[in-house]
């Protein structure tokens, strides 16, 4: 769950090639070998103005209340001038480096060094050394999952200096908002030109590497498809979950401790931006092995837009609601509190139950019940880079069946209960669900395309069957 803002579709080489039937297009699909100039206009636009939005952002909550359009209006009218924004901008300073270094260090640790032991007790719960998806090269790489535990570690961490050790304030990371920023980009840059650089010079597998001849599409996209440093230093497993995703309920509960530090109590709206949002993440790191099964892990390479995303638009703009309660405190209605509380439970079954269908049926090979019933599905084949053909199957049963990604849908659901829950009075905290319906509404084009590409044919008669992307009858 990265910043997930990629560009444009761009062009495969020969892309009829690899039309169901022809064996000899050999693994062309996956992110692209060529690129065409909106593809690059996109990723020149993203690497110049990405940094700045979430500056903006982070700026306007910090000297204009959250007000989106106050900074604009003021430049326009003379009032301030961007200079003056900058001068009431903190620094980078050492108290916010030690932090971050602490923290991601500790994230390492966590990551590399604790062998999962939450498979060995949480009942259904599937952690330890865990295969991924066939890469393009026909690789199967093995991961570590134990994000959960990583998770539950911190967070019991977290609470038992919040209540009893009280090595420092729970507000820490709110206190230190805009100077750990800085540390993030400088993480986030470093890691992206590292993977570049690695991807070039030592690549952990050259087969599965992509070259676009590109220097700017390279960087943002990626060329190594899983850079990876030793045996289980896995970037994109460590990078997309932590310290990103683990970080993503702390900064919350800062939040959350900072409202009531200024306000005296904590309002029902940061409760449930809270829990709906820490629902989210305990979700994927309960799932963390199927996510070695979506689109980040199977199919994105590691480049900026993973590296840096998951460094700094993650964490600093999937946490506007909970930044903005703190300038806001907002008391919710009790029907409005109830209204968003369903929404965001009703957006997280669907959610979570249309992954869920899927994993069961490609796990049990289509053995199994998807609303009691055995699934119904279509056959389908692929090439990998090696040449092999590969048989796969599409479901047409369950949420599968209504349409083709009402696993989004369920996303987005989710996404306007965070929103809804800070009420009406600012543009900010909508900007979740705004960026969400892009990305996902992208992400659905891009993943139809490659699937088109991956399966011809095939893919034809899945999109009759289920014609229908987001919304069954609509869209
Ligand atoms: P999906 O889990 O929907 O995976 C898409 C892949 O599933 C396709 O490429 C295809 O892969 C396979 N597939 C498609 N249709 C079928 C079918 N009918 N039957 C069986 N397999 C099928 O996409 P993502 O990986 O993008 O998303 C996973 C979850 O993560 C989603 O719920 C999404 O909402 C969430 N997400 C959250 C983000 C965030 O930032 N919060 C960002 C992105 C995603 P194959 O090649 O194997 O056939």
């Amino acid at each position: 769950m990265a910043m997930r803002a990629s560009a444009g579709s761009p062009k495969q080489r020969d892309p009829n090639k690899i039309a169901n039937g022809d064996n000899t297009a050999q693994g062309k699909w996956g992110r692209a070998w060529e690129v065409d100039w909106f593809s690059l206009a996109s990723v020149i636009f993203l690497l110049v103005f990405a940094p700045l939005i979430v500056y903006y952002f982070i700026m306007s909550c910090d000297q204009y209340g959250c007000s989106l359009t106050a900074p604009v209006v003021e430049m326009v009218t003379g009032k301030s001038s961007l200079s003056d924004i900058w001068a009431h901008t903190p620094g980078v300073t050492a108290r916010a480096a030690q932090i971050y270094v602490t923290w991601v260090t500790f994230q390492v640790v966590l990551y590399m060094m604790i062998p999962d032991f939450c498979h060995k007790f949480l009942p259904g719960y599937v952690g330890g050394v865990q295969e991924g998806a066939v890469t393009p090269a026909g690789m199967v790489n093995k991961y570590e999952i134990n994000g959960l535990q990583a998770w539950l570690i911190t967070h019991l961490l977290w609470f038992a200096n919040a209540h009893l050790f009280h090595w420092f304030s729970p507000t820490i990371i709110f206190d230190n908002w805009i100077p750990l920023l800085w540390c993030a980009n400088i993480l986030g840059y470093t890691v992206s030109t590292f993977a570049l650089i690695k991807g070039y010079l030592f690549p952990t597998n050259a087969k599965d590497c992509k070259f676009t001849g590109n220097f700017f599409y390279n960087y943002m996209m990626g060329v190594e498809f899983n850079p990876r440093i030793g045996k289980w230093f896995d970037f994109k497993l460590f990078f997309n979950g932590r310290p990103g995703i683990v970080a993503w309920t702390l900064i919350n509960l800062s939040f959350a401790a900072k409202q009531q530090e200024r306000f005296g109590s904590v309002t029902n709206a940061m409760i449930l931006v809270n829990v709906l949002q820490a629902l989210y993440v305990v979700d994927f790191f309960w799932n963390e092995t199927w996510y070695l099964k979506t689109i980040d892990i199977c199919h994105d390479h590691f480049g900026w837009y993973l590296g840096w995303g998951d460094c700094v638009w993650l964490p600093y703009l999937y946490t506007l609601q909970g930044l903005y309660l703190v300038y806001h405190p907002v008391q919710l209605s009790t029907p409005h509190a109830l209204a968003v509380l369903l929404l965001g439970l009703a957006g997280y079954c669907v959610f979570r139950e249309a992954n869920h269908q899927k994993d069961l049926f490609r796990k049990t090979d289509g053995n199994c019940q998807i609303w009691g019933r055995k699934p119904k599905y279509i056959e389908c084949s692929y090439v990998s880079a090696d040449g092999r053909r590969h048989r796969s199957k599409l479901m047409v049963s369950g949420f599968w069946g209504l349409a083709r990604h009402l696993n989004y849908t369920g996303d987005l659901m989710g996404s306007l209960a965070y929103c809804l829950a800070c009420g009406f009075s600012h543009l900010l905290p909508y900007f979740y669900v705004i960026y969400m319906s892009l990305l996902l509404v992208h992400r659905c084009l891009r993943d139809e395309d490659r699937c088109s590409r991956k399966y011809g044919r095939d893919w034809e008669r899945y999109t009759t069957a289920v014609p229908k992307r987001l919304l069954p009858g609509l869209f």
